[in-house]
């Protein structure tokens, strides 16, 4: 029988949303193979968050040590797999964050295990699980199979539906031993960056410029606020220096999933595409009328940008 085991993820002592669709995704597989459900929780005073992963049926291993307070993957990786030892995992997973793919990686170096990165879904019957993952900036999808007694993955979280509530699950505290000194790499500073906007990833919408903003986001930061959204940027926009480099979507950037995501002056190269396509609604403003964003457009508008958005954002406002 295969136990489940899910790396969860907070910061600042909050729990990050995207852990519970990776919880979602360890859900799917405990009732799939008939194994016990159990989540880790690592980093330095998580009380809050581990009080809100006791709900969802799993068992919740709290490793609480100064040494895990920055998110050293270097220090969190051996308790990973500590505890993916003592509770007999054999499917340990994560969300495919920043810092689930700089963990897990090297979880799986240390169980000797194989690995599937930012899994889609499920596939294969019964306990033989296929992972489902892109290659090719999402134009092919594969379906792995791993073939090492233990497997490590990491989901997409917009691909799997948030966990659902289950019964209350016991929370053990994890006797975590750290020499921090014997550590080669250490956290030197952490610098926010604050927003009053949500984060992109979380974000209900998103409303993203490309080159065709010229390097001006006046209008797609006002109706992005006008919607209570996030801002987003295509490469092209961010490699220019008119858009910070945490508001990129696509293949090297973020991957979003809102309930609106709206594209202005981006033409929709596949890169792009492949960090946006699971969004709910997408609407396209560009000139082109060629332009490839149309194609996975719900509603397209052959349109200025700099006409449009503005337009959009009044109406919003005066619609509230
Ligand atoms: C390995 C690799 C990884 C990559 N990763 C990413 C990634 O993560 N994310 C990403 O976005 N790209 C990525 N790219 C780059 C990608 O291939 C494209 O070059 C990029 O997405 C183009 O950005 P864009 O659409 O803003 O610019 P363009 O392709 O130049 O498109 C600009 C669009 O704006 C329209 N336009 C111009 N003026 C107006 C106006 N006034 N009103 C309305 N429309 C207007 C034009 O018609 C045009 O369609 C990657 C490329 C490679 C090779």
């Amino acid at each position: 029988m295969s136990n489940v085991l899910i790396v969860a993820e907070q910061f600042d002592g909050k729990l990050r949303k995207a852990s519970l669709h990776a919880l979602g995704a360890g859900q799917q597989l405990a009732a799939r193979t008939g194994g016990a459900l159990h989540v880790a929780l690592l980093g330095h005073g998580i009380a809050e968050a581990a009080r809100g992963l006791a709900g969802f049926g799993a068992t919740v291993h709290v490793a609480d040590h100064p040494a895990l307070a920055h998110g050293l993957a270097e220090a969190a990786a051996p308790v990973v797999v500590q505890i993916a030892r003592d509770c007999g995992a054999t499917l340990v997973g994560a969300a495919a964050t920043a810092a689930g793919k700089d963990l897990l990686p090297r979880a799986a170096a240390l169980l000797g295990a194989g690995m599937a990165t930012e899994v889609l879904g499920l596939g294969g019957a019964g306990p033989a699980i296929l992972f489902r993952r892109p290659m090719w900036a999402g134009n092919v999808v594969a379906e792995v199979e791993i073939t090492t007694p233990v497997k490590v993955f990491t989901v997409r979280p917009t691909e799997f539906a948030p966990a659902a509530a289950g019964a209350a699950g016991e929370v053990r505290a994890v006797a975590v031993g750290i020499d921090a000194a014997a550590l080669r790499t250490r956290s030197v500073d952490f610098q926010v960056v604050k927003s009053e906007r949500p984060e992109l990833t979380e974000a209900r919408v998103v409303v993203s410029g490309g080159r065709g903003t010229k390097g001006d986001f006046k209008a797609v930061e006002a109706l992005a606020d006008a919607l209570g959204g996030a801002v987003g940027a295509s490469r092209a926009a961010v490699d220019a220096g008119w858009a910070p480099n945490d508001w990129q979507v696509g293949q090297t950037g973020k991957v979003v999933a809102p309930e609106l995501y709206v594209a202005a002056g981006i033409s929709g190269a596949i890169q792009h595409v492949a960090g946006m396509k699971g969004s709910r609604v997408i609407v396209a403003v560009n000139k082109d009328p060629e332009a490839p964003i149309f194609q996975v457009a719900d509603y397209g508008l052959v349109a200025d940008l700099f006409q449009v958005l503005p337009a959009l954002a009044e109406r919003v406002k005066a619609s509230r």
